[in-house]
């Protein structure tokens, strides 16, 4: 299996290579050169099976020969062996053909830990046959950080950084990046938004000599291993739900498009989805593109979503690259015309995009109506995302089954849900005692040179 950039001019990569190396060379993201498709019947034979298993049989192909079949499995059965649910991604039901697909029993409360528990797992052995040593930089808008430092934190290969808003995530969430006590681990508040975060991220990766220097390694969702991981939940709820006998939609709370753009390639893997729809809060970037075809930024608004108050998709790259024809040169001159603050998305691929993707955007108000409505009506406690999830699928009900993702445990995100229901949820058991831990960050401007300074400091220990 081969690895291209989104932008054609980054040499042609493995999985392993793709994986340790994040973003492309060219500025672009690694894409599968062909899409791996399961037939129906193997598709079929998914339902019932452990996710564990699914997990193996969907992934299997995409990974070549950098890790042996028995090596995969025993990575997995480490991944998931620290969820808090049986079924690691158990689904309810809301209404007659609405269903909740709860991806927050992994160790942070967020789906986050799907991708990053596995890539823990499959860097370390990436590492520790290879010898070498790296620095994992990523930015987060709150769940990709505690994720990411949960999984690497006290491995002996890696130095994890983790570049967040000061401000901007909520207590809970800096408390799951600033408490571990391993000293692999460096959490850092700069002051800005996301994007700032993510494009500093960025700017380090564009750096050759930075990059090469420390050994630059990202797990933000520019890294295909992460979206590949994400693929799984889509198979295993899909088939429970009478797949590829019967097809389903998704509706994804989504802001920096990766875990929706795993949907996409779930779909084009073979499963009958009929439609993924998007769904944003007040930022609301990838709803406006997808009505006008206009995608133009215009200021990030905070919101009690904060996971998704993001502004510049960068997975939306991967889907564009198809729809524009996977012409690497038309996507690179999108990406420049970024620097003005948006770009035009031609007609043929508005509609390429339209036949797949549809979308919907949830004001601050309708979160907060919709975990009010969703307990009342289902004893179903939401946290904001998945509420901004809710409310879009119900727009987009029909006569195919519903899947929404809800991405997050209620307990995240404690002060909306109690501003909605009067209910403050509980931290479960293993994190009781987060509010007692010592915290450790450093604060940084978002300026490039301070912050790659940092990072190079950081890691002399
Ligand atoms: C990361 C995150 C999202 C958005 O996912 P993307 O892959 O960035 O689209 C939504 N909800 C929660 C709780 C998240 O942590």
């Amino acid at each position: 299996m081969h690895y291209v950039s989104t932008r054609g001019s980054a040499p042609v990569l493995g999985f392993g290579e793709a994986m340790m190396t994040g973003l492309a060379r060219d500025g672009g993201l690694y894409v599968p050169e062909t899409v791996p498709v399961l037939t129906q019947a193997d598709i079929a034979a998914l339902a019932g099976q452990p996710y564990e298993e699914v997990a193996f049989r969907v992934m299997r192909p995409y990974l070549g020969s950098f890790f042996g079949d028995d090596e995969f499995r025993g990575l997995i059965d480490a991944a998931y062996k620290g969820f808090h649910h049986a079924a690691r991604a158990p689904m309810v039901q809301l209404a007659a053909n609405h269903f909740l697909l709860e991806l927050f029993h992994g160790p942070t409360l967020a789906f986050k830990d799907f991708a990053m528990q596995l890539i823990g797992q499959m860097m370390q052995a990436a590492l520790t046959k290879s010898g070498e040593r790296v620095t994992i930089v990523g930015a987060t808008s709150g769940d990709t950080g505690s994720a990411a430092m949960e999984a690497f934190r006290g491995l002996a290969n890696v130095d994890v950084v983790i570049l967040f808003p000061h401000g901007r995530v909520s207590d809970v969430q800096r408390r799951q990046m600033t408490t571990p006590v391993e000293g692999n681990c460096h959490a850092v508040a700069i002051d800005g938004d996301f994007d700032d975060a993510q494009a500093r991220v960025k700017d380090m990766f564009n750096d050759f000599a930075f990059r090469d220097g420390v050994r630059l390694a990202g797990v933000n969702s520019i890294n295909w291993a992460r979206v590949l991981a994400q693929v799984v939940y889509y198979f295993y709820a899909a088939t429970a739900l009478g797949a590829p006998h019967r097809a389903v939609s998704f509706t994804v709370p989504t802001g920096n498009f990766g875990d929706i753009f795993a949907g996409y390639i779930a779909r084009r893997m073979g499963l009958p989805i009929e439609k993924l729809v998007i769904a944003t809060n007040q930022n609301d970037i990838l709803d406006r593109a997808l009505r006008a075809g206009d995608y133009r930024t215009n200021g990030v608004r905070p919101s009690i979503s904060p996971s998704m108050d993001i502004q510049v998709s960068s997975n939306f790259e991967r889907a564009l690259f198809d729809a524009y024809g996977r012409d690497g040169s038309a996507v690179a001159q999108l990406m420049a015309e970024m620097k003005t603050g948006g770009f035009h998305i031609s007609q043929g691929a508005l509609e390429t995009l339209r036949a797949t993707f549809a979308s919907g955007r949830c004001s601050e108000e309708e979160t907060l109506a919709t975990i009010t409505r969703t307990l009342a009506e289902t004893g179903e406690l939401l946290c904001p995302h998945s509420a901004v999830g809710v409310k879009v699928a119900e727009d987009h009900l029909g006569a195919t089954p519903m899947i929404t993702l809800a991405t997050a445990h209620p307990a995240k995100f404690p002060d909306a849900v109690e501003r909605a229901t009067g209910i403050r949820p509980a931290l479960p058991p293993h994190m009781a005692d987060l509010f007692d831990r010592p915290e450790r960050m450093t604060r940084a401007p978002n300026d490039l040179a301070a912050l790659q300074a940092l990072v190079r400091e950081r890691i002399a220990r």
